[in-house]
């Protein structure tokens, strides 16, 4: 298993930290904990990008050497808003992989989408401690990001709440004994509807989450359940399992995270009060851990956890990520890009919900899944879904 490797306690100078993709949910989340413990940790670079203001906000208050605008025609914004205060600007994508290659201990990867992916990979390569919640990076280009892992001696902390619960609850050196991971999914806000109501969702209805309050897109993943799909292929990735052993399991409360089950018929489990400040504390810390602001978790008040399998008929999403998952070579680069597509479209009012999952297969089907062997055959691959998705969703060419 790749994901660890033994590392000495924490030193007790501050730890460097960088946050890409700070303004984002998990972003400001990140810098919520920063802030409540500002002796530990000094902020090496912020990056957002298109909200110059908070940015520029956030740069003011946790006084970074550099903030990064992805963006870049709003690097004279940027820079007429931080001017007089020391903090180096830069904009562009190149940017953001200066961003993560400057020295930090501790990089936090919470941009969304495969754009997260340069930068990421800027900072395995540089061997740092990257905390993972930009998921996407994980699906197009797996295989790749945990060879590189391995290479630089960089050590790979998952955030998504799922993949962190298992990481807590999983015997890392004993591959062995572990008979198979349980994946546990909300079910979003249309757990229950039928597929002809479904057909009618608006964007306003697919963002509100009934539990987590996140992302535009992660948000939309979750309604269809691609969140999901998506998490099966993070899993796969980051503990070496087959597609097979990682089950799914509908749990409408959201407060068993994940499970994982040994040979000798043990189940254990990581719970708490549905907060991501929860697993970002876990990474920000560890290897020690660190106080957290969130609800306790009050089970007797709760009252009630209840289980379900997922329905694959209503939620495709599943079945095709599982199917992407089992085909392996470029079909999750694939998988994942539609979905960027998909879901953009529909956010801007151009695609039903129920099409999402249906360009994603067409996609799926339209293309031929050759393995992607290095990062530029991914992109390449990346590229060429985006353009075969907005083709099946009747989107005019990017
Ligand atoms: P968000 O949309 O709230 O924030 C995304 C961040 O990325 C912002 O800072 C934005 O400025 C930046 N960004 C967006 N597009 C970019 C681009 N092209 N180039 C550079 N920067 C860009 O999203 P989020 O909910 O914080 O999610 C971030 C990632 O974490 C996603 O991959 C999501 O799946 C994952 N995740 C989120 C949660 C959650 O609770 N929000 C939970 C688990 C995993
Ligand atoms: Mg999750």
């Amino acid at each position: 298993m790749v994901i660890s490797s033994p590392r000495p306690q924490v030193d007790p100078q501050p730890r460097t930290v960088t946050i890409l993709g700070s303004t984002g949910s998990v972003g400001c989340n990140t810098l919520d904990l920063i802030e409540r413990s500002l002796d530990d940790y000094q902020v090496v670079a912020l990056t957002a990008h298109s909200s110059v203001d908070l940015l520029a906000e956030q740069a003011g208050r946790l006084r970074p050497q550099l903030a990064v605008i992805g963006e870049q025609d709003r690097y004279g914004e940027l820079k007429a808003a931080l001017s007089g205060t020391g903090i180096e600007v830069a904009a562009g994508p190149n940017a953001l992989v200066e961003a993560a290659m400057r020295p930090a201990e501790w990089v936090m990867a919470a941009i969304v989408g495969a754009a997260g992916l340069a930068p990421t990979l800027a900072a395995i390569q540089r061997g740092s401690i990257v905390a993972l919640a930009n998921k996407e990076t994980l699906v197009c280009a797996g295989a790749l990001m945990m060879a590189e892992v391995t290479r630089h001696g960089a050590m790979l902390l998952p955030v998504d709440s799922e993949h962190n619960a298992i990481f807590q609850v999983l015997e890392r050196e004993r591959p062995e004994v572990i008979e198979r991971i349980i994946l546990t999914a909300s079910g979003g806000p249309f757990r229950d509807w039928g597929r002809e109501t479904m057909a009618q969702v608006t964007p306003e209805q697919a963002v509100a989450h009934p539990i987590w309050a996140m992302g535009a897109k992660i948000s939309v993943d979750s309604a269809t359940m691609m969140n999901k799909g998506l998490e099966l292929i993070e899993a796969h990735h980051l503990f070496a399992m087959p597609e097979a052993q990682i089950e799914i399991l509908v749990h409408p409360q959201s407060v068993v995270h994940s499970m994982v089950a040994y040979v000798d018929g043990s189940v254990l489990a990581q719970m708490g009060h549905p907060d991501m400040r929860t697993p970002i504390a876990f990474t920000l810390a560890w290897p020690a851990r660190m106080a957290a602001p969130v609800e306790r978790l009050d089970l007797a008040a709760i009252g009630e956890l209840t289980f379900e399998p997922p329905d694959p008929a209503r939620f495709p999403a599943l079945r095709l990520a599982r199917q992407a998952l089992s085909a392996g070579s470029g079909a999750p680069t694939i998988l994942n890009a539609a979905n960027e597509v998909a879901v953009h479209g529909f956010l801007e009012g151009a695609l039903g919900f129920l099409d999402i999952a249906a360009v994603v297969e067409k996609t799926l089907n339209a293309l031929p899944a050759n393995a992607p062997n290095t990062i530029e055959d991914i992109w390449e691959l990346d590229r060429e879904a985006r353009h075969v998705a907005r083709d099946a969703a009747g989107l005019p060419a990017s």
